[in-house]
């Protein structure tokens, strides 16, 4: 019997200098919906991802974090996949660079090009701080360090080179013959060119780098960047031993596209001058934009997807993600958007036609699936359309084309709500005909459900998993095969499962609050920290130790409370939970956010002493700066807000509690 044929996805190797944002968690929940498709298609799938862990900029932060390279690689590489699996998006393979598979596979890699003649040994000469131990790229003479802001020296250093300028024509001969290679479309063009151009050789080691993977016998040479990471994808499917495994060439490399050209360039010209098989497709995909400016570190507008994932689910995340934006270009994220979606398409759509079908079943048929009688024209238009709607699905998501793929599956969803409305099961009495005619209705809608489920079940993992179980049906979801799905294969008689809690409707204030503040949480751990379990990973990785469970007087004393009197105090729009307050401390008036909008009017605040904690980092709630926190007791079941207070004296304005 002919085994399985292979598929090898792929995320980039991630950098270990941060923590997963929602740019890196759109492309690993990407190769996640491939893999559990191709899966559903009779594949035998590998994805794979990891952590890149060398480099100058890991020497810092270890040395900054006084503990050992080798340490603080482990705890970012436990932070990046223990998010991985809290988000349930685990791979099959998740490599490091620090592994020795890795490394073997680099040094075995190097070996090859070199006794093929494509490696030698020259002369880089760069701008160089002497003080970060570091080139730096781009800078001219004269320059200051981007870092330090020292004055750079130009330094030249013994460098091994790779011979990429014997690959122009390989690989423009290479791209003409696999035209699906580099997509989207756009991007290829984009590299052609680029080759075309002309290729210079590159630098593919470093002497003045200490955290790296030796080069075997050229001590203190160490890989450099591009030729350690891109190798990643091979190492974790055996390496040097790759034909036993049978997984390489990869078929798909997921990229963002700042990146794209490393891994169409650089990476086929390595593999090339291995004389090893090049990768079948490399696919860029675009930003995530916040009010169309691109996400970064700096502006503090990153998103992150703990908080999402805890307030609405991961498959709520899973959706939008896919379904805003067309994949391969830009999209804008908002809260906004996320939570209209949410309510709209996953609580409304799905999660209704689900439960209702359900409980209509539950009602009239005793929680059996009836059989069907005899079928109208629009029992037929219906079947028709979402047969129709399978082979559209399964057409768009082979093209990567995942919002094409979701907008059939819920357009599918549409009409059921739409048949159900019209058709009014509910208004039928109870003579035999009429009877017969809700059977029909149910198994229709109920088939039409089945259907549905399985086609959104790759994006929908875990909600679709439910629905599964709320239909009584056999075995697992994941288990059905895409090839063989067609209308009419529910059977009658089978009992409906338990009863499922789907997509709960939020209010949009609220769940946009309680996602920023889990953010800003995530964000600016509290200083007297909780102990490193429960603190996010950024914490945890950073933190030498775990905090013990109690805190000592001077982690206390690093919360800084004075007593400040509320000047004004007003609602913000569109957040019914929130002032805005000015507070005077003292020694300034500070713009304070307080969710007490629904216990306190805010014109009864104005000249009322509170306790203020003034050194928390400013945060936005609902985009309004906060700068700094009243305290306030949480009360009964609710956590009604009781704003801290001082009845027995009149207190200065500024004095300090400690
Ligand atoms: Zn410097």
């Amino acid at each position: 019997m002919p085994g399985k044929p292979k598929f090898y996805v792929t995320t980039p190797i991630y950098y270990t200098n941060g923590l997963p944002h929602i740019g890196h968690t759109y492309t690993t929940i990407v190769a996640d919906v491939i893999r559990r498709y191709k899966r559903m298609r009779g594949y035998e799938v590998v994805m794979t991802t990891g952590t890149d862990e060398h480099g100058v900029n890991v020497e810092r932060a270890a040395k900054k974090a006084g503990i050992p390279e080798s340490e603080f690689v482990a705890r970012m590489a436990d932070a990046w996949r223990s998010l991985w699996d809290e988000l349930g998006l685990t791979a099959d393979e998740f490599v490091r660079t620090t592994d020795l598979r890795h490394v073997r596979t680099v040094q075995w890699l190097f070996r090859l090009c070199r006794e093929n003649g494509y490696v030698y040994k020259g002369h880089y000469t760069g701008q160089y701080c002497i003080y970060d131990n570091a080139f730096v790229t781009d800078a001219k003479p004269g320059d200051n360090c981007p870092d330090c802001g020292r004055p750079l020296e130009t330094v030249t250093e013994e460098n091994y080179f790779f011979k990429l300028s014997a690959f122009q024509k390989p690989l423009l001969d290479f791209y003409k013959k696999n035209p699906g290679f580099i997509q989207p479309e756009s991007r290829r063009n984009e590299i052609v060119s680029f080759v075309e151009g002309g290729l210079k050789d590159l630098s593919i080691t470093r002497t003045t780098i200490r955290w790296g993977i030796p080069v075997p016998g050229e001590e203190p040479h160490v890989f450099y960047v591009w030729f350690d990471a891109l190798t990643a994808y091979l190492s974790a499917v055996d390496g040097p031993e790759y034909e036993k495994r049978g997984m390489w060439p990869a078929d798909l490399h997921l990229v963002g596209k700042d990146i794209i050209r490393f891994h169409t360039v650089y990476w086929p010209a390595f593999l090339m001058a291995a004389m090893l098989p090049v990768p079948k497709q490399v696919w860029a995909h675009g930003w995530f934009l916040m009010d169309a400016a691109k996400m970064s570190k700096s502006k503090g507008n990153v998103i992150l997807p703990r908080p999402i994932a805890n307030l609405l689910g991961i498959d709520a995340l899973r959706y939008f993600l896919l379904r805003e934006v067309v994949f391969g270009q830009d999209g804008n994220f908002s809260y906004d958007a996320l939570v209209t979606r949410y309510n709209s398409d996953l609580a409304n759509g799905l999660g209704n036609l689900a439960s209702r079908t359900a409980a209509l079943i539950e009602k009239t048929f005793g929680g059996k699936i009836p059989k069907p009688g005899e079928r109208k024209p629009q029992d037929e238009a219906l079947a028709q359309e979402t047969q129709a709607a399978i082979g559209e699905v399964l057409e768009n998501y082979e093209n990567m084309s995942f919002a094409r793929a979701l907008e059939a599956i819920w357009s599918a969803i549409a009409s059921a709500d739409k048949y159900l409305t019209t058709e009014q099961p509910w208004a039928l009495g109870n003579s035999e005909q009429e009877q017969s005619r809700r059977a029909t209705i149910l198994w229709t809608t109920a088939e039409l459900l089945r259907i549905v489920t399985v086609l959104a079940h790759p994006v929908l993992p875990a909600s679709t998993a439910k629905i599964w179980t709320l239909l009584g049906l056999p075995h697992s979801v994941a288990a059905v095969e895409l090839d063989g799905l067609r209308w009419g294969q529910l059977v009658p008689g089978k009992q409906l499962g338990k009863a499922q809690t789907l997509f709960p409707r939020v209010e949009k204030d609220e769940a946009i609050e309680r996602i920023e503040a889990m953010a800003n949480e995530e964000r600016n751990p509290a200083p007297a920290a909780k102990p490193a379990a429960s603190a996010t990973p950024a914490a945890a990785a950073a933190a030498p130790q775990a905090a013990p469970e109690k805190i000592g007087i001077e982690d206390f004393a690093k919360v800084e409370m004075r007593v400040g009197q509320i000047k004004t105090a007003e609602r913000i729009v569109g957040a019914d939970k929130l002032l805005k307050l000015t507070v005077d401390i003292g020694t300034e008036i500070r713009q304070i956010c307080a969710g007490i909008a629904q216990y306190y009017e805010p014109e009864k605040l104005i000249g009322r002493k509170v306790a203020v904690v003034v050194n928390l980092a400013p945060r936005k709630l609902r985009g309004v700066e906060s700068n700094g926190m009243v305290i306030a007791a949480a009360v009964g079941p609710e956590g009604r807000p009781v704003l801290a207070g001082f009845p027995d004296e009149d207190v200065e304005i500024g004095a300090r509690l400690k």
